[in-house]
């Protein structure tokens, strides 16, 4: 491609002064052809016109692999500790067991949903789960866990994403993993067979609430599982329900919880947690 720089008298004019003339120089080269003669221009629009430069977005580093932390999260599962997690029953420290760099749901005696010490409004979150490759079971029976975006109270309250085996293992579409329970069907089922790790990467855009108590701004959720989409902005109509028509209840920030199942079947692994604030 020819290069040539602009003439000095359309650039005075363009720009207006000889140091901005300097700024706007590799913007004028990297314009294609037809767009510095001018074809497809409205009303002598200039391509500076629709430039922005400020904010200039913060420079993030990203992890060695996509499923790594980047420099802004917060981590809140890397495998060593539960110290961002307490039981949701009485918020003493979580009782789940950590080994091997993972951290297993209890089963049992003393079980209990563990939520985060923090809590969030808006978030990206990254979370891998494995059913164990020993999985018995059924249904809703097999290998149940889940996700609650934000805890509202105790036991079972909040807005979950649903964590099941859902490889080979029929329920109500609207219950297994992937889905948000008992609202949102997963738009495909990309589960993998027990024993192998999965991952959800979830955007959460909580809901919004007027002072009165009433709903301003509905929730959603949009969720990759295993790297394939199932939620896509998907607008949640309040809590999830295990009984019953969902409803909004007033919060702001909550803390992200993980369910221990009362299914007798053989429990869920967790690793590699974090989430960045989007507020
Ligand atoms: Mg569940």
């Amino acid at each position: 491609m020819r290069l040539s720089a602009p003439p000095i008298t359309l650039s005075f004019s363009i720009c207006g002064a000889l140091a901005i003339w300097a700024a706007c120089w590799p913007a004028t080269l990297a314009q294609p052809p037809a767009a510095r003669q001018g074809r497809g221009r409205q009303g002598g629009a200039r391509p500076q016109d629709t430039e922005v430069w400020d904010p200039e977005p913060k420079v993030v580093t990203p992890g060695a692999v996509d499923s790594d932390p980047p420099s802004d999260a917060i981590i809140l599962f890397d495998g060593k500790n539960l110290d961002e997690w307490v039981n949701t029953r009485d918020k003493s420290p979580a009782n789940w067991v950590v080994h091997d760099g993972v951290m297993t749901v209890k089963k049992g005696r003393g079980a209990s949903n563990i939520e985060t010490r923090r809590s969030f409004h808006n978030y990206q979150l990254h979370i891998e789960w494995k059913i164990p490759e020993n999985v018995t079971g059924t249904d809703q029976g097999r290998g149940n866990s889940g996700v609650f975006l934000a805890s509202t109270g105790g036991g079972d309250a909040g807005y979950e994403l649903q964590i099941l085996d859902s490889y080979h293992n029929r329920t109500y579409a609207n219950g297994q993993a992937g889905s948000i329970y008992k609202q949102g069907i997963p738009l495909v089922n990309p589960a993998r067979k027990p024993g192998e790790w999965q991952s959800y990467e979830v955007i959460w855009m909580a809901p919004v609430f007027n002072a009165d108590g009433s709903l301003n701004t509905p929730a959603y959720a949009t969720v990759f599982f295993n790297g394939v989409l199932v939620q896509n902005r998907f607008e949640l109509k309040g809590e999830t329900l295990f009984i019953g028509k969902p409803f909004y209840r007033k919060f702001d920030s909550a803390p992200i919880k993980l369910q221990a199942h009362p299914d007798p079947s053989e429990p869920v692994s967790f690793r590699n947690i974090w989430v960045r604030e989007l507020n």
